[in-house]
């Protein structure tokens, strides 16, 4: 993954950070956040790691409805997925596995769910 990489959503630079040798960037501008490869599922179960989605949802939301936005590491359109754990939430993921973008607060919302959906999931399939 090069650095220096931009938005896909509002071409504003990204920034990135490693956490625990986990790529991630983050828009400068909207503060989506780009995950590198399944990124996203590997932080999801890091302590804490939430807080690397500063922005407000409100500020997502005003970027989400973006339509043909391009992976930033291929360019190829992605496509808009909802999260079959949790469906209100949507991101863009490339066809190719290069990752998935999520809009500002989209991130949060996912990873909370995520840990109190474990229990729910695991009576939901009994
Ligand atoms: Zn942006
Ligand atoms: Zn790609």
């Amino acid at each position: 993954m090069e650095l220096g990489m931009f938005c896909p959503k509002c071409k504003a630079e990204m920034q990135f950070v490693d956490i625990n040798g986990i790529m991630v960037g983050r828009c400068t501008q909207c503060l989506g956040i780009w995950f590198h490869g399944d990124g996203h599922k590997k932080l999801s179960r890091l302590k804490g790691s939430e807080i690397i989605d500063i922005g407000e949802a409100e500020l997502g939301r005003e970027f989400d409805p973006a339509e043909n936005v391009p992976c930033p590491e291929c360019g190829e359109v992605m496509d808009r997925v909802a999260d079959p754990g949790q469906r209100h939430i949507h991101y863009e993921a490339c066809g190719a596995g290069h990752g998935v973008f999520f809009d500002a607060g989209e991130y949060r919302d996912f990873r909370q769910k995520t840990l109190g959906d474990l229990f729910k999931g695991i009576f939901a399939r009994s």
